[in-house]
């Protein structure tokens, strides 16, 4: 079997992220270090997810290596900051995906996908797994690269990381995020619609992810708040708590998110979570456990 391109996404001159560096990845590659075909960390069944996602039996992850942001405090910094996984054709990412699904995977869960999407697409289109594809992406995103992905996801799973782009910057080495990223969502909404979840597993709809930075949880009330007004009734949202310093972060240089957050800060922004009314999901930091809690509105 040998796959070919379709739709109008090219890794010849780039332009697949917000980033649009336009790196010809046939010879090179991009800032986010992406070549010609995708590049695989790990692929196995993932139980950590929010539960309607990870289910009983697993969700089917695939890590991809690289990233087009920066996050100074990535938690997997290993992957992303360098190609440390393996080249696979398209034909192998079928296989993965194939492989996963015997295996019993719930979904097929792509982690960090966006600049690897056309060797997606391709393998997708030919694999035509028979459970849900989960889009698990940063939110920076391109409105144009998701349209291309449309028929072929059934859950969105992107992050919110912030408010202010003054710290998507400083945080994340990327500009106009806010805006940006909530462009994405509502493209993401409008292919797959409502939350739909069956015998306690998501099937179709969105989820955004939002994770209390320390020192931020101003920040993340303002984020909350400009969820609300920019993206629609049926997106669901994930707050999350159990951030750890890790990647560049010390305290030479980054030193206000050199510490978790305090249980102070988050139930902070937990209150304007329940006050704004979203559908979702919240972790119980006052609890001994950090799993997920649902959060539905009557
Ligand atoms: S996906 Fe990579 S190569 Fe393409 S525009 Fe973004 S950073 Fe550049």
């Amino acid at each position: 079997m040998t796959l070919k391109f379709t739709g109008n996404m090219t890794y010849k001159k780039c332009e697949l992220c917000p980033r649009e560096c336009g790196a010809d990845r046939t010879v090179s590659h991009g800032f986010c270090l992406g070549g010609a075909c995708a590049n695989v960390t790990r692929a196995a069944k993932h139980f950590w997810e929010e539960p309607v996602i990870s289910g009983k039996n697993g969700s089917g992850t695939i890590f991809f290596s690289g990233c087009t942001m920066r996050c100074v405090y990535c938690q997997n910094s290993e992957i992303s900051r360098d190609i440390s996984g393996r080249n696979v054709s398209d034909e192998e990412l079928c296989e993965i995906i194939l492989s996963l699904q015997n295996d019993g995977a719930e979904n097929i869960n792509l982690v960090n996908p966006v600049h690897f999407a056309p060797s997606i697409k391709n393998a997708l289109l030919a694999a035509k797994p028979s459970i849900p594809v989960v889009w698990n992406s940063g939110g920076w995103e391109r409105v144009e690269t998701l349209r291309e992905m449309e028929g072929l996801i059934d859950i969105y799973l992107p992050d919110f990381k912030y408010f202010s782009d003054e710290k998507a910057l400083k945080y994340s080495g990327i500009g106009d995020y806010a805006q940006t990223a909530a462009n994405a969502i509502n493209e993401m909404f409008r292919q797959v619609g409502d939350v739909v979840i069956e015998n306690g597993l998501m099937k179709k709809g969105v989820i955004v992810r939002h994770l209390v930075l320390p020192s931020m949880s101003v920040q993340s009330v303002k984020a909350l708040r400009f969820m609300r007004e920019n993206l629609p009734d049926g997106v669901w949202v994930s707050l999350m708590g159990q951030y750890i310093p890790a990647g560049d972060v010390s305290s030479e240089n980054f030193p206000e998110i050199n510490r978790k957050i305090t249980i102070k800060e988050y139930n902070t922004v937990l209150r304007e979570f329940r006050n704004l009314g979203f559908d979702g999901f919240c972790q119980e930091l006052s609890s001994a456990s950090e799993d997920f809690v649902p959060v539905l509105k009557d």
